[in-house]
């Protein structure tokens, strides 16, 4: 997408007064087309929203406009599915649907739960060190780093501090706001069981070695200020 196109859009919404709230720009560097997606509010527009969408489709540069309109009290999107993380589907949960399910697994498994947690980590973070070594042929420090910008981007949580030392295979990770333990409050011990199987599992790919252990040192869950793993060699 040229900026020009980009920059015809957004005149369209300034010559008929339309409020732009949040506009995204989507897509990927194997494809031209982009995605456009934009909340607009025509509340004052000086034409018909069906209008704005016609002079929208004028522009040179511009395949297609969908318009999706509001209901009395919301607007959904039903443009965005499905939603992509490196160009690879996705599924996206809300924190308090998460707590949902964890509380539930808790309280049916009791401490059986913490394994169930830590099994799905492990096998998670090998499978992703092990993808993404395939798909970029990244060094070991460089992939750690890869894979722990994917976990804050997506949420997990906000890492701050990565060490790793392949030598002496060892890594430590900082992590504010760990979701599964931001989920158990302050229960006065760690509960970062599927992260610390996520570790775990990065570890023994980036590392090439089964021989490791990992420990959750710091948790918010007790009172500490972040979340803190560290892996070394058994
Ligand atoms: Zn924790």
């Amino acid at each position: 997408m040229k900026p020009k196109t980009l920059n015809d859009v957004i005149d369209v919404f300034d010559v008929y007064n339309v409020n732009m709230i949040t506009g995204l720009v989507m897509g990927n560097l194997r494809e031209d087309r982009r995605i456009l997606e934009a909340f607009v509010d025509c509340t004052e527009a000086s034409i018909p929203v069906g209008e704005i969408a016609e002079m929208l489709r004028k522009i040179p540069g511009v395949f297609t406009v969908e318009c999706v309109g509001a209901t009395e009290n919301y607007v959904v999107c039903k443009l965005h599915y499905p939603p992509k993380v490196l160009g690879e589907e996705a599924v996206v949960f809300r924190m308090e649907c998460l707590k949902s399910w964890f509380t539930r697994i808790w309280k049916v498994f009791g401490s059986g739960a913490a394994q169930i947690f830590y099994e799905a980590g492990l096998e998670s973070g090998r499978e992703a060190a092990k993808y993404f070594r395939e798909k970029l042929g990244l060094t070991s420090e460089v992939l750690a780093d890869f894979l722990a910008g994917i976990a804050s981007s997506l949420g997990w949580g906000k890492i701050v501090d990565l060490s790793v030392n392949p030598e002496r295979r060892e890594a430590r990770v900082k992590i504010e706001n760990l979701f599964e333990c931001m989920l158990a409050g302050r229960v006065g011990e760690p509960r970062g069981f599927f992260f610390r199987g996520h570790v775990l599992g990065m570890a023994r790919e980036l590392f090439g070695t089964e021989a490791l252990t990992v420990e959750e040192t710091k948790c918010i869950a007790r009172g500490d200020p972040y979340c803190e793993f560290q892996v070394k060699p058994l």
